[in-house]
């Protein structure tokens, strides 16, 4: 049996001042990006703001935040469009699976969408980009625990997929991103990102969240997906509401 290991000290514990929490991420991002060499500038925080009410997004926006990362179609839809006319910067993420038949939504909505993570998902982007003429940046959501129950292409089948979506769709794939299995050392699984981002010459990296986004930019993170380490924990969501 594996030995259980003691999940190592959060990087950053929230307190309600939005401004100050952004603040400390940023800070232990400069510090992580440094302590490997690496320029805090090639790292992007998301701030992944589902669930948060809209004054708790008004503040990260007033305390200068562009970046933000939602994982559903319909929420992003009644957040964004609003915050948007006030904040035309601002860069909209989806981090979270997308169904075929939002994919019309999502093209019209998000600037990166980060979960394409089957061939028939990869096929509906495609044509609705062409459709509409609107191109987000597209990732590669990798299930690099091999978790039968969550969403991913399988580590060995990357290069496949990576190959498919450029000659027989025609997207362009800028990075990869991964959700480690909960109750594991996340480092493993960010090296093994690292490592087919590296062999793929794939450029952007998301991993790493509240609990591990430190690791995730020793290991190469482009680009970090932060939520309650900004915004404090999340109410719990009404599974009525689910769109899965
Ligand atoms: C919710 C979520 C996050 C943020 O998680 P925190 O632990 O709150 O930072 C990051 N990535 C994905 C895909 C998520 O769904």
């Amino acid at each position: 049996m594996p030995r259980a290991t003691k999940p190592p000290p959060a990087p950053v514990h929230p307190t309600d001042d939005i401004a100050a929490n952004l603040a400390a991420v940023r800070k232990v991002i400069a510090d992580a990006a440094q302590a490997a060499d690496r320029d805090p500038r090639a790292v992007k925080l998301v701030a992944v703001s589902k669930v948060q009410p809209m004054e708790k997004l008004r503040a990260a926006l007033a305390a200068g935040q562009r970046v933000f990362g939602e994982n559903r179609v319909q929420e992003a839809k009644s957040k964004f469009p609003d915050l948007r006319r006030d904040y035309p910067d601002i860069e909209l993420h989806l981090i979270g699976p997308l169904q075929t038949n939002k994919v019309k939504d999502a093209v019209a909505l998000f600037d990166v969408i980060q979960t394409v993570d089957r061939p028939k998902l990869a096929q509906a982007l495609a044509a609705e980009c062409r459709k509409q003429n609107r191109w987000p940046k597209f990732y590669v959501e990798v299930n690099t625990g091999e978790e039968p129950q969550k969403a991913g292409i399988a580590p060995s089948e990357v290069g496949a997929f990576l190959a498919a979506c450029k000659a027989d769709y025609g997207l362009q794939v800028a990075g990869l991103m991964c959700i480690p299995p909960a109750e594991e050392e996340p480092s493993m699984h960010f090296a093994l990102l690292a490592d087919l981002a590296k062999r793929h010459f794939v450029p952007g990296l998301s991993m790493g969240m509240s609990s591990d986004f430190d690791v995730a930019v020793r290991l190469g993170a482009t680009m970090v997906r932060v939520g309650t380490g900004i915004f404090g924990e999340r109410a719990v969501r009404d599974p009525s509401a689910d769109e899965g």
